[in-house]
């Protein structure tokens, strides 16, 4: 269990499962390097998979991201502004685009499973899993949850990653033209806040 200090004053622990701030972004371009040979989930624990560690606070809806994934050290924060405050031509600085979930979004995936065949069916988390179960791959996470329209699924975004914001988007909103949240770096002072 982590814990860390948000400047808003908040303490932030991982360990609670009704407030965890642990959220992830995925950039589409790892997904498809890895369609099929490595559960969802556990690309994040890849050493040769990039991906986003990211806290958000329950509190102030600060995001603090971890670039380096060998550090336990905050390396940028973010404030969350209006999502019309997102100025669009900043869509030509070099940006990822991917996906970004939250803690609570493999619960939602499980109920899902378990809704159709049962996620008991399905290797969650590893390459080590009985070979009579389905690995639970970006290919099949792809087919049943961020290209399945025709319904809602919660915990999920579109998401655009740049050095100094973090946009979200509706999962409907295939095209990230509307914002939907939208988080601007900057820099705490720690004398004033916290
Ligand atoms: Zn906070």
């Amino acid at each position: 269990m982590a814990r860390l200090a948000c400047p808003c004053g908040n303490i932030l622990w991982n360990g609670c499962d009704e407030n965890n701030p642990q959220c992830t972004f995925y950039p589409w371009e790892e997904l498809q390097n890895h369609m099929d040979d490595l559960a969802f989930f556990e690309l994040d624990s890849s050493p040769e998979t990039r991906s986003l560690d990211i806290w958000q606070c329950w509190e102030c809806d600060r995001l603090m991201v971890f670039d380096d994934p060998n550090s336990n050290r905050v390396t940028r924060w973010f404030k969350r502004v209006c999502a019309d405050d997102f100025p669009i031509e900043k869509k030509d600085n070099p940006h990822e685009i991917g996906v970004f979930f939250n803690d609570a979004f493999f619960d939602t995936v499980c109920r899902k499973l378990d809704l159709e065949e049962g996620s008991d069916k399905y290797s969650l988390i590893g390459m080590k899993f009985d070979p009579a179960e389905k690995l639970l791959s970006p290919r099949v996470m792809m087919e049943k949850f961020f290209g399945a329209v025709n319904e809602k699924v919660r915990n999920w975004w579109l998401s655009e990653h740049y050095a100094d914001w973090i946009v979200l988007y509706d999962a409907f909103d295939f095209g990230m033209n509307t914002p939907l949240k939208a988080w601007r770096r900057y820099k705490p002072d720690w004398s004033v806040e916290g």
